[in-house]
């Protein structure tokens, strides 16, 4: 393990622009490479990426290592395993981070496969142990019930981090860093799938995991016609709405606005929860929220429990009353 040396981010492109992830990664992961005395490098991969490498030093990363080739042009699992593995061996950082998205879910366990090392997804926190000088992740387990710290007994650490959680560094335009351009090295027979087509999911308003208000009806809206209302208040307050798993297979709202285990990860400044139990596949999209607050007909549903603010009563009534008073408090 004593090889490994400093700490790399795979920054994500999205739409030929560093993500919002990647600079958020790069945010945290040069204050794990500070308090390890070491360096924070990024891996730029995809197709006319280099551009992008002044981008991801102004944000933190000391030396930038590019990997532009049109094969890397839109995401292949094989091309970018194969990549990042390269990359890896080449470089030997002792922590590797990526973001929780469709991409980094699933780079980060296919690489740390290919490496023989292990991977903590979905992490919430990361510290370096001030005594092992190891990675120490934090992630919530038992859909989000509680939180478990894990350590790594074998180098790179590999972690995946939710989106929001980390903080941004201030762009610097005039910090300065080191470019290094490496060869994909690709065979283009070895590349089996190909993309014929992307179709951009249409989004009505702010999207749902960038919202920082985030309106969720449940089973117990009844109908599409109440998500209607849920709409109006996340419009008053500037944010998005979402949805339990059974509002969305009942078709009152699309599956793109599932929030948990098996939708969207939220992190809003505020959730506010109407009529859903609060089981704990939906809090594992949403437990991160800083505030939760609970509309719910049934004082023992669980989503009490999670809440900081609840109203015991009828959607029907608390949220017409709650959206009239908060246009009033906007009006004034
Ligand atoms: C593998 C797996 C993955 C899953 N993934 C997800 C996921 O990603 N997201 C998700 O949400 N679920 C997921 N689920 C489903 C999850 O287990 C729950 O069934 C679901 O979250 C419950 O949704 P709900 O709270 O809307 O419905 P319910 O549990 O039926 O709750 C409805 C609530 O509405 C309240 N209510 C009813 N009428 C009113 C009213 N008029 N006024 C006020 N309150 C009222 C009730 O008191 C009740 O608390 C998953 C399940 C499995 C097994």
């Amino acid at each position: 393990m004593a090889d490994n040396k400093g700490v790399m981010v795979f920054a994500e492109v999205a739409e030929g622009k560093l993500s919002g992830m990647a600079i958020e990664l790069l945010g945290c992961g040069q204050k794990l490479a500070s308090d390890l005395g070491q360096e924070l490098s990024a891996v730029l991969a995809g197709s006319n990426v280099s551009g992008l490498a002044q981008e991801a030093i102004a944000f933190g990363a000391d030396k930038v290592y590019v990997v532009d080739d049109p094969l890397l042009a839109d995401y292949q699992t094989q091309t970018y395993v194969a990549v990042m593995e390269k990359v890896a061996k080449q470089v030997m950082p002792k922590i590797i981070l990526f973001g929780q998205t469709t991409i980094g879910r699933d780079l980060a366990a296919r690489l740390a496969f290919r490496l023989g090392t292990a991977a903590t997804m979905d992490c919430v926190a990361l510290a370096i142990d001030p005594e092992t000088k190891q990675l120490s992740p934090t992630k919530p387990v038992y859909g989000g019930n509680a939180r478990a710290i894990f350590a790594y007994t074998t180098d790179p650490q590999i972690a995946t981090v939710r989106a929001k959680v980390m903080s941004a560094l201030e762009r610097d335009a005039s910090r300065k860093g080191e470019v290094i351009t490496i060869a994909a090295g690709l065979d283009p027979s070895a590349v089996k799938t190909k993309v014929l087509q992307k179709v951009k999911e249409e989004v009505k308003g702010i999207k749902l995991e960038d919202a920082p208000v985030v309106v969720s009806g449940g089973r117990g809206i009844g109908g599409p016609d109440g998500f209607k209302q849920l709409e109006e208040l996340a419009k008053l307050l500037r944010g998005a709405v979402g949805a339990s798993r059974p509002a969305c297979d009942n078709g009152w709202i699309p599956d793109s606005a599932q929030v948990g285990l098996t939708g969207k990860i939220v992190t809003p400044e505020l959730y506010i929860a109407v009529a859903l139990s609060g089981s704990s596949q939906h809090m594992a999209g949403c437990s991160s929220s800083k505030v939760i607050v609970a509309i719910n007909k049934d004082p023992e549903a669980n989503i009490f429990k999670e809440a900081r603010y609840g109203v015991v009563g009828d959607w029907k009534k608390v949220l017409p009353a709650f959206t009239q008073k908060l246009k009033e408090l906007l009006a004034q």
